[in-house]
């Protein structure tokens, strides 16, 4: 349920409101957008009669929010979120923010080689996996905290923010101390007990789709994290499982417009995971930034034939220049900025 305050009205009669329904035991959530503020009530609302609400003072309506996620809708929140990463790092405003890197940080040289090379290219965040989910017990794991501190290492040193993937709980107070962004992986988008833990930090999170997943239950694996009270969540489409094998997986690029409708929350896109070949990267890339992402997430590597994971789709750097030329073209013809 929705409580719309009355534009600019008094904080002392928003206060009334949400002490009352905090000692009936609610949840209660604040968006303040241009001189309103929007109340999320999150809890069994069904024993609510609105009007008992609506008449209460300064109060403008109450409404029923009929989605299932609540607070990463449209509804509680009309202005998009801007999540401020660090440095004037912000995702979901005007810049089209640019996260690249390696798909596993392997050691220091190839970290740093290749963090210097998307740093120049324009790239404003790095990422690496540390703790990786991978499909065979027998491949890579990661490199873990040692593979952290590189990662943090090679971000300040070239003045990137950092994103590298949590898998689970006992992990996330360490990564708290390295990293910017908090990732969760497609295989973990509905790892709830995850969701709820990193919806204690304040570090924003980005949350993949799940390759199975609708964009309803993603929205509701977003609501884990908000519900929490962290309300830095970047979405993630990577790509789903679908009857073509063709590509790794198939790049959603409808999920853009759907999730700007459906949510304030911002969306990048990784078209190295959705396509699974290099040469197929470019052109999603492109046409993701056409159609209205907040970012891209971009795995590049000095040396992918060499790469211990996910080589095939690792952008040469040289390429990844070329695409970042492509993108400055682009990016403004969607009156956005490129960083
Ligand atoms: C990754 O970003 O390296 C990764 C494992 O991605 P996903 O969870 O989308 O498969
Ligand atoms: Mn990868």
């Amino acid at each position: 349920m929705i409580i719309v305050m009355q534009k600019h009205t008094e904080e002392s009669k928003v206060e009334v409101v949400v002490a009352e329904l905090s000692r009936r035991g609610f949840d209660v959530h604040r968006s303040t957008g241009t001189g309103q503020t929007v109340l999320g009530v999150v809890g069994d609302v069904a024993q609510i009669d609105p009007r008992e609400f609506e008449l209460f003072d300064g109060v403008q309506e109450v409404v029923r929010v009929s989605e299932p996620y609540k607070l990463s809708s449209r509804t509680f929140r009309r202005e998009d979120t801007v999540v401020e990463v660090k440095n004037g790092i912000k995702v979901g405003g005007k810049e089209v923010v640019v996260m690249a890197g390696p798909c596993t940080i392997e050691n220091e040289r190839q970290l740093f080689e290749t963090a210097r090379a998307v740093g120049r290219a324009g790239a404003r965040v790095l990422r690496g996996g540390a703790y990786k989910p991978r499909s065979s017990p027998y491949a890579f794991q990661g490199m873990g905290v040692e593979g952290l501190k590189l990662l943090h290492a090679a971000g300040q040193e070239f003045g990137m923010a950092t994103v590298s993937e949590v898998m689970e709980i006992s992990q996330i107070e360490t990564m708290l101390g390295y990293v910017d962004i908090l990732q969760i992986g497609a295989r973990n988008m509905q790892n709830f007990n995850l969701l709820t833990a990193v919806g204690q930090t304040r570090k924003p999170v980005l949350l993949k789709r799940g390759m199975s997943a609708t964009v309803e239950e993603w929205l509701l694996a977003a609501e884990y994290v908000l519900a929490g009270g962290n309300y830095q969540v970047i979405l993630c489409e990577r790509g789903i499982r679908t009857f073509d094998t063709y590509m790794r997986n198939t790049l959603d690029i409808g999920a853009i417009p759907v999730v700007h409708k459906l949510s304030h929350l911002p969306i990048v896109i990784d078209p190295s995971h959705a396509t699974g070949r290099r040469d197929k990267v470019a052109p999603l890339a492109r046409a993701g930034v056409a159609a209205g992402a907040d970012g891209l997430l971009i795995e590049v590597h000095v040396e992918p034939e060499k790469a211990l994971c996910d080589g095939p789709q690792s952008l040469y750097p040289e390429q990844f220049v070329e695409l970042m030329d492509e993108l400055r073209i682009i990016v403004p013809a969607v009156r956005r900025t490129l960083g």
